[in-house]
């Protein structure tokens, strides 16, 4: 349970409400075009309620990284459409101009600052750059889950100058990561891939804790199986990780979590679309090839986990499912997360991104809208643009 309070417990009418969102949404590399508008349309139920309760709305975002300078006109206009309404773009937050828009906002109009990280302040939580944000209302609401785990000006540093609680995005994300954590449906069942054991140690050992059993894809699993005495080829692995990697085996065996790494994989000799591929037992690969994909008996073996799961949590794809040729394993466990009757949690990033482009997040408990957020969350973090609310 979120233990923050909400915007259904202030008042709004007539208020100038600052609105931190999430529109750091994927842009189309050629034509700049939004690719999915998941996070938009997410932010959509706080945004309508503030409207529908009689607050000015002032939304901010940032939009890619600090340096590239790119503008939030886009999503504008595609807010603009999903709202059904004018959505005012004010694209220098200095200018007397804007004051005077916002000076004179009516009660249910909205307005969109422009990226926040046009200014390297916002990165740094200048406090300066959050007076100036918080400047333009009486009230913060933050709802920009997938920016919580960060302390930048427009999450946590207007926090110090307004009255501040979450919108209804943020309370469905904790509320729903918190569940399947920390009060699941049991078995709990955890899909941990990727790329690196580096980048997922503090999730590993946290959710070693929680867990029932723990399932292991992604290229993570060569460290593994190269710690457990395995041939592993040229698949990727970190050298230097080998002692973490054994000391979460035995980790697992001493909290008798069952321990699952695949037991077969897809090998190729290089990462293309016409690469010619095998299968081969996980800790017998030839030195010349790696491996890209779990392969059908650990699929079989995964799904049936799943099948019985009370909870599933996953993080990070089983292979590199970008490529065609090495996204089966990623899409088995989507495909299987969706036909089973457990509560289905996707935390955000490729994972998200792989049940999206599988066209199943209809059929998934819970898709995370933040990457790095949900991560974190699960480490058993605390994020700090949430912590800075108000307490209820
Ligand atoms: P992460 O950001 O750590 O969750 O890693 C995600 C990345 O891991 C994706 O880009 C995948 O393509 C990559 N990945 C998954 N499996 C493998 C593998 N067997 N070899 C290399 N990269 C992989």
């Amino acid at each position: 349970m979120i233990n923050k309070k909400s915007v259904e417990d202030i008042d709004v009418k007539s208020k100038r409400v600052l609105v931190r969102c999430d529109f750091n949404v994927p842009l189309d590399k050629e034509t700049g075009e939004i690719t999915s508008d998941k996070r938009i349309v997410e932010s959509l139920k706080t945004i309508n309620y503030l409207i529908e309760n009689g607050a000015k709305v002032i939304l901010c975002s940032h939009i890619g990284k600090t340096g590239k300078n790119i503008s939030l006109d886009k999503v504008a206009k595609r807010l603009e459409e999903l709202l059904s309404r004018k959505v005012i773009f004010l694209k220098d937050i200095y200018s007397s101009e804007t004051q005077k828009v916002i000076d004179n906002l009516k009660e249910g109009e909205v307005v969109l600052l422009e990226n926040t990280r046009m200014t390297e302040k916002e990165e740094a939580n200048d406090m300066e750059f959050a007076k100036k944000l918080a400047s333009f209302a009486e009230v913060f609401v933050n709802d920009a889950f997938g920016s919580a785990h960060r302390a930048h000006a427009s999450t946590e540093g207007v926090t110090h100058f307004l009255p501040s609680v979450c919108g209804f995005l943020i309370e469905k994300e904790i509320e729903a990561l918190d569940k399947g954590i920390n009060d699941p449906k049991r078995p709990l069942v955890a899909v941990i891939g990727g790329a690196k054991v580096s980048s997922k140690i503090s999730v590993l050992t946290n959710l070693l804790d929680k867990v029932d059993t723990m399932i292991i894809g992604g290229a993570m699993t060569y460290t593994f199986i190269k710690a457990q005495g395995g041939k592993i080829g040229k698949s990727l692995c970190e050298d230097d990780k080998l002692d973490v990697a054994a000391d979460i085996l035995k980790k697992a065996l001493d909290k008798g979590v069952r321990f699952l790494l695949p037991v077969d994989n897809v090998i190729a000799q290089e990462m293309s679309e016409d690469a010619k591929t095998r299968i081969c037992a996980v800790d017998e690969i030839p030195d010349d090839y790696m491996g890209l994909d779990i392969g059908p008996k650990s699929i079989e073996l995964f799904k049936g986990e799943i099948e019985m799961a009370g909870t599933v949590v996953w993080n990070g794809p089983v292979g590199v499912f970008e490529y065609e040729k090495f996204a089966n394993g990623t899409k088995e466990i989507a495909l299987a997360m969706a036909n089973s009757k457990a509560v289905t949690i996707i935390g955000g990033g490729d994972s998200a991104a792989a049940v999206e482009k599988f066209g199943l997040e209809d059929k998934m408990y819970h898709v995370s809208t933040g990457g790095g957020a949900s991560l974190e969350f699960m480490e058993g973090k605390k994020l700090p643009g949430i912590e800075a609310l108000q307490d209820k």
